[in-house]
């Protein structure tokens, strides 16, 4: 069997959930089980109108519930025709009843917490699941809707539960192979699932990705097969190189790196329940579905070229502790990354020298309360406008010389830290934000000039 995920612009409109479908239609023969996120944009929304009702504005978030619904029951009817969603718009109304329900109650109380925050975010997925299965049978392909909360089961930390895989493992087998078994499509909603005592939780923003990987490892799938609407991960940011190409095949490890500097393709959390199984996973394109797209996996093979991609992760601040004291005084780090911890702010490049440290932080963070924190320690500063840059490959473990190479090209630029990643296959740097555009182009025109079609398309 097979995994088929679709993001939330695949599933976005009629028309795409009809491309969907088509798709789908055309893989029967693998035996797909179907994982899509919410409609684009509706988890956010969902999201809004809970903060919404949090703070007493019940007018507010009940109005938003009504555009949420217009869109879906727009959808819906344009997919089923008049007949077909006379009957299933109960269905659907039920749930819109149930979610008015929700944020009247939490307006009522002026009080969201996250089991609440995640009870409304999941009906994204609800209601997308619902849809894609009605509108698979009404194209004869035998769509069946498998409510996700009674397969996916986690731990109670809600908006960030964690997957529990064997109990997950169990359902999916008793609940979701009959239905392969039958030649059934199930169609399942991404994101959510349900605590071992049956309250809806979620697996964190964007966690589509990472319950088709979770449902592919349970039922042992062939390959999971992520649906976007890019052709798959390529070179670099194509606003950035218009001659950036697609990558055919990237190891695990550096699609992981990339999707953690920047690359928007994938999740890395995704990678993990596939990586453990040997699963291979497919980045493909629901708006050019021909098209070949990446495949991920454990051995990808390495090519004649140093890299495989490079990324930029912009909005980043640099974070300079400095203290004299540091000198052989064992406990300071520990005490500087304590303070990190306790704002709750993760780290994302270190250097150190003998009486400083830097560290690159998203600029998103509240910043100055952290460094009124450190300076109790040691000498702060800190500055915005960063950006990291990251070239990613396997060669990069073997061959000598090559950080040389790379900043030859950069020989005019002011870089600020450099970092060649504990894991060997990235070389990782800071320079400023506004000198993205620069840098990329001439590192892409150096490595990316000829590309071994072993790898590249
Ligand atoms: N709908 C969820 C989100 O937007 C999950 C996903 O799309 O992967 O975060
Ligand atoms: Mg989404």
């Amino acid at each position: 069997m097979i995994v088929m995920k679709f993001g939330g612009t695949s599933v976005g409109d009629a028309r795409a959930i009809d491309r969907v479908a088509s798709i789908v239609q055309g893989r029967l023969t693998q035996r797909p089980v179907v994982v899509v996120s919410a409609m684009s944009k509706v988890t956010d929304t969902l999201l809004t109108m809970a903060r919404a009702a949090g703070a007493g504005e019940r007018k507010a978030a009940l109005k938003l519930c009504r555009s949420l619904q217009e869109r879906h029951y727009n959808t819906a009817s344009e997919l089923l025709g008049t007949a077909l969603f006379t009957q299933f718009h109960a269905e659907l109304g039920a749930d819109f009843e149930a979610l008015d329900e929700l944020l009247r109650g939490i307006s009522a109380v002026g009080e969201l917490t996250p089991r609440t925050t995640d009870h409304v975010a999941a009906f994204g997925e609800v209601l997308s699941s619902k849809i894609v299965a009605a509108a698979f049978s009404a194209r004869g392909l035998n769509g069946s809707h498998v409510d996700s909360r009674d397969i996916l089961v986690t731990d109670s930390n809600y908006m960030q539960a964690v997957p529990q895989y064997d109990e997950t493992n169990e359902r999916l087998k008793t609940n979701v192979q009959p239905l392969l078994d039958e030649s059934q499509v199930p169609v399942m909603g991404g994101f959510m699932g349900a605590s071992r005592a049956g309250i809806t939780t979620t697996i964190g923003r964007g966690g589509s990705d990472f319950s088709a990987a979770i449902v592919g490892a349970g039922l042992g799938a062939e390959r999971i097969e992520i649906w976007t609407d890019v052709d798959g991960i390529l070179t670099t940011d194509p606003r950035i190189c218009p001659d950036a190409r697609r990558i055919k095949v990237i190891g695990f490890d550096e699609a992981a790196e990339l999707a953690y500097f920047g690359a928007k393709v994938l999740h890395p959390a995704t990678v993990l329940p596939a990586i453990q199984k040997n699963i291979p996973v497919y980045v493909l394109n629901s708006l050019n579905p021909s098209c070949e797209g990446t495949r991920i996996t454990t051995h990808a093979p390495q090519g004649q070229n140093i890299f495989k991609a490079i990324a930029a992760k912009k909005h980043i601040t640099i974070i300079q502790v400095a203290a004299p004291r540091m000198l052989l005084a064992h406990g300071f780090l520990r005490a500087i990354f304590e303070a990190f911890d306790r704002h709750k702010v993760a780290v994302d490049v270190v250097s150190t020298s003998e009486v400083s440290v830097s560290l690159t932080v998203d600029s998103n963070h509240s910043i100055p309360a952290l460094a009124a924190d450190l300076s109790k320690l040691a000498d702060v500063k800190y500055e915005g406008r960063k950006a990291i840059v990251c070239l990613v490959g396997e060669n990069l473990r073997e061959k000598p010389g090559i950080a040389a190479l790379v900043f030859r090209e950069l020989a005019d630029k002011k870089i600020r830290m450099i970092s060649q990643g504990a894991s060997e296959i990235n070389l990782t740097f800071v320079i400023e934000e506004d000198e993205v555009p620069d840098v990329i182009q001439r590192l892409h025109k150096t490595f990316f000039a000829e590309l071994d079609p072993e790898v590249f398309a």
